[in-house]
């Protein structure tokens, strides 16, 4: 019997990861400097949190769910994505309480489940970075989400990067223009696909998200939430816009943008990539948005939030299709060869002292040839070989070999013991 892993899971292998890692530790430094602190949450959840704060309609919580009952029987689901979780945490430890710094802002990252149709760069479990900022109606803080998430991108040297915004209003804006957008589709209702026959009466907003042409076609022409917005909606809106201009961000606004969870409201964003390598076509690489009332929902007070999240595997595809290479191999500073089965010993001892002194050392343990092991020092790039063969031991030095210039040098083992640091000054 032969074991593949689930359908729609990767294995991140060595040489892989480092991209990963890279991915991971620009953010940290970069939510850092914006004073995020992550947050680490359970990989499942109560069904409850994310039916309630995604909405039951959405494709995330009908289709896509990993939910089971658990041996006592509860409901749970594998989480579908970072900002429920979040929510439920914010509330649950009174996060919002008067000893926290407002607003709060956190980020996460790890990963996330959805059972859909595998694809290329669409998996089962897949993997995002996210931030939510709770607490604040201040449209700066919109404004400061929108440049972190452009900047993460920026500092990972992406450049083909294009920022879309839209509002999708408070609520009252939002039942008016959903009312506006069923009178206008409902002449249409023959001629729309499945999904958005079934959508026109439960969620219509995701209509204008089809990507199915005979809905594109007919959503042209639908009616612009912008002039549904009701005058706090469209203040906020404009002052939205004008932080980015006075930030000189650039941006475009896509009056048919929507987002596929419910939560949303107010500003939502979407930042998208035209990299050479995708080949004219443009892929969204972070999505957020504003969520008002979420926190209320899920039992809190009524404080703001906004948030983004972006998928790290699309990522990845974002900096190859710019043309970006992560360095994945680690320089080796020595290698220690050793000649002969008596030097077994006196060679562990030297990589266990380098490495206790903070070098990365590494040696052979597949008793392989000098010739061979000086193959490995090479393909390791290493920057130091030290060799101890059996006459070396018995004399008690080694050779030192600096591979950068081929200078070499024989120094007793007390001198190795003593002194290793002046020895490899490069
Ligand atoms: P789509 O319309 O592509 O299905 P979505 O609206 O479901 O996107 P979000 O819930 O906004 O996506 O998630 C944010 C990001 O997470 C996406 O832009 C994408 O990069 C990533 N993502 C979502 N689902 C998957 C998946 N199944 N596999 C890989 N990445 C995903
Ligand atoms: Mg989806």
């Amino acid at each position: 019997m032969k074991y593949q892993k689930p359908k729609g899971t990767q294995d991140i292998l060595p040489g892989e990861v480092e991209k990963w890692q890279f991915l991971e530790k620009t953010a940290r430094e970069l939510f850092g400097r914006y004073q995020f602190h992550e947050i680490r949450t359970p990989i499942f959840e109560h069904y409850e949190v994310i039916a309630r704060s995604v909405g039951d309609t959405t494709d995330i919580v009908s289709k896509e769910m990993y939910d089971f009952y658990d041996k006592g029987d509860r409901h749970v689901t594998l989480r579908p994505e970072g900002t429920a979780p979040t929510v439920r945490a914010f509330v649950e430890h009174k996060l919002f309480g008067p000893e926290y710094q407002k607003p709060y802002k956190t980020f996460y990252m790890g990963p996330m489940f959805r059972y859909e149709r595998p694809q290329a760069g669409r998996m089962r479990q897949f993997h995002q970075i996210g931030v939510e900022v709770f607490g604040s109606d201040n449209p700066a803080v919109d404004v400061e989400t929108i440049m972190m998430a452009m900047e993460f991108y920026q500092s990972l040297g992406v450049k083909h990067l294009e920022l879309v915004i839209n509002s999708l209003g408070d609520k009252e804006s939002r039942a008016t223009y959903r009312q506006a957008l069923i009178d206008y589709l409902e002449p249409f209702e023959n001629q729309l696909s499945e999904d958005s026959k079934r959508r026109l009466h439960e969620n219509p907003l995701r209509v204008l998200d089809s990507k199915e042409e005979q809905d594109k076609e007919i959503v042209l022409n639908a009616p612009s939430i912008l002039d549904y917005l009701n005058e706090s909606s469209s203040a906020y809106f404009n002052q939205v816009r004008e932080l980015l201009d006075e930030l000189d961000i650039s941006y475009t606004i896509d009056h048919r943008m929507v987002r596929g969870l419910d939560y949303y409201n107010h500003t939502i964003f979407e930042i998208m990539s035209a990299a050479p390598g995708f080949q004219g076509a443009i892929t969204t690489v972070c999505a957020g948005g504003r969520y008002n009332g979420l926190v209320e929902e899920l039992g809190g007070p009524d404080v703001g939030g906004i948030g983004f999240a972006l998928g790290m595997e699309r990522a990845i595809i974002t900096l190859e299709a710019e043309g970006i290479t992560i360095p994945t191999s680690q320089p080796l500073d020595v290698y220690v060869v050793g000649i002969g089965d008596r030097t077994n010993g006196a060679t562990l001892k030297l990589v266990s002292h380098l490495r206790k002194l903070g070098y990365s050392a590494d040696r052979d343990y597949m008793n392989r040839s000098a010739k061979a092991q000086f193959k490995s020092a090479n393909k390791q790039q290493a920057s130091f070989v030290i060799t101890i063969g059996e006459d070396e031991l018995d004399k008690q030095v080694a050779q030192i070999k600096h591979m950068g210039t081929g200078e070499q040098q024989t120094v007793p083992f007390t001198e190795l013991y003593q002194d290793i640091n002046s020895l490899l000054k490069q």
